[in-house]
């Protein structure tokens, strides 16, 4: 730069070729340079020779003019300059390198896209329909295994069936209720807890601020054993393959094992439901058993319902949903 230009001129001419070197570097696809450290150290390489040749080509206008020509090309680039990539990260101490990115305006849509793809809105959307897709293909197995259980013939209780009984619900609360097998009415509907037994299950569930089809509702064995006789063990052997298939799917975080038939069906256990009810047990290692009365136990024994209420207050804390004030 020559000391003999006007000010302004050479002030003109710095502005716009600082302009010139800003734009190259954002069609490079440059984001910021760093700023330096309180300690100095390196310096984005700009080539100050190009940047003088730069000056020294624009024409100079006359003190007073306000005209100038547009900038001239910039000479071939030289390499980009030796800058560490404007990530945004804090250098090593002691580097004296980059640490606050400045973000070129041009470079803005880019930065905001990348932004936004990594948005939790973005995330939010891909997590949402993966879980549409994962919801999806465990609905489907689910239908498979229905199949399987309603054409099984595995153990002496099909022999009296009308229906095999499945589940019921989505179990999207996180909580499964586990019972023994089906009565005369889930036989004949094909559906579990229909009867006396389960329009108060229904009321307990609606007692904890649920909708039906929000907890999973199966039984430990899917046909109806005779007379309404409890499942034999080798009645429970045979259908725990489709239990277990059953609580894979679903994968719920805690279950409500209700009455003794469940609690054995679960963990072959002979204990009685009195001595083990409202006491924790851990399916497998990892989900969350409670065990209480069965329903129909609560309709012969109305002091126990006080009981059920406590566990199942259990099961919400377990969870983290409010407790409702009243009992079912
Ligand atoms: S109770 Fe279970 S194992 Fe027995 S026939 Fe029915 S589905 Fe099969």
């Amino acid at each position: 730069m020559t000391a003999t230009r006007p000010l302004r001129s050479e002030l003109c001419d710095l502005v716009a070729a600082v302009r010139a070197y800003v734009e190259w570097q954002g069609v490079l696809g440059t984001t910021g340079f760093p700023r330096l450290g309180r300690g100095g150290g390196a310096v984005p390489a700009v080539d100050s020779a190009a940047v003088e040749r730069r000056v020294a080509s624009v024409p100079v206008s006359e003190p007073g003019g306000e005209s100038r020509s547009d900038p001239a090309p910039l000479p071939p680039s030289p390499p980009r300059p030796a800058v560490a990539e404007p990530t945004g990260s804090r250098a090593e101490p002691g580097t004296g390198t980059a640490t606050t990115p400045v973000v070129f305006p041009g470079a803005a849509p880019v930065v905001a896209a990348a932004s936004e793809a990594r948005s939790p809105s973005g995330a939010g959307r891909e997590q949402s329909e993966t879980a549409a897709r994962d919801g999806e293909a465990v609905r489907s197995r689910l239908a498979v295994l229905q199949r399987e259980v309603a054409a099984c013939t595995a153990c002496r209780l099909h022999l009296g069936r009308h229906h095999s009984v499945f589940a019921r619900g989505m179990g999207t609360s996180g909580i499964c209720f586990v019972g023994e097998g089906p009565g005369a009415e889930e036989d004949a509907q094909g559906v579990p807890f229909v009867g006396a037994a389960g329009q108060l299950l229904d009321r307990m569930i609606a007692g904890m601020g649920l909708r039906r089809d929000e907890v999973y509702i199966c039984n430990i064995v899917k046909c109806r054993p005779p007379e309404n006789r409890r499942p034999q063990p080798d009645e429970m052997a045979a259908c725990r393959q489709f239990l277990e298939q059953q609580l894979e799917l679903i994968d719920p975080e805690v279950m409500v094992a209700l009455g003794a038939t469940a609690v054995q069906g679960l963990f072959d256990t002979t204990e009685g439901i009195t001595r083990i009810r409202g006491r924790w047990r851990l399916y497998r290692g990892r989900i969350a058993v409670m065990p209480t009365f069965h329903p129909a136990y609560v309709l012969r024994t109305p002091a126990a319902r006080r009981d059920v209420w406590n566990d199942l207050k259990e099961v919400l804390r377990h969870v983290g949903r409010e407790i409702p004030g009243r009992s079912p």
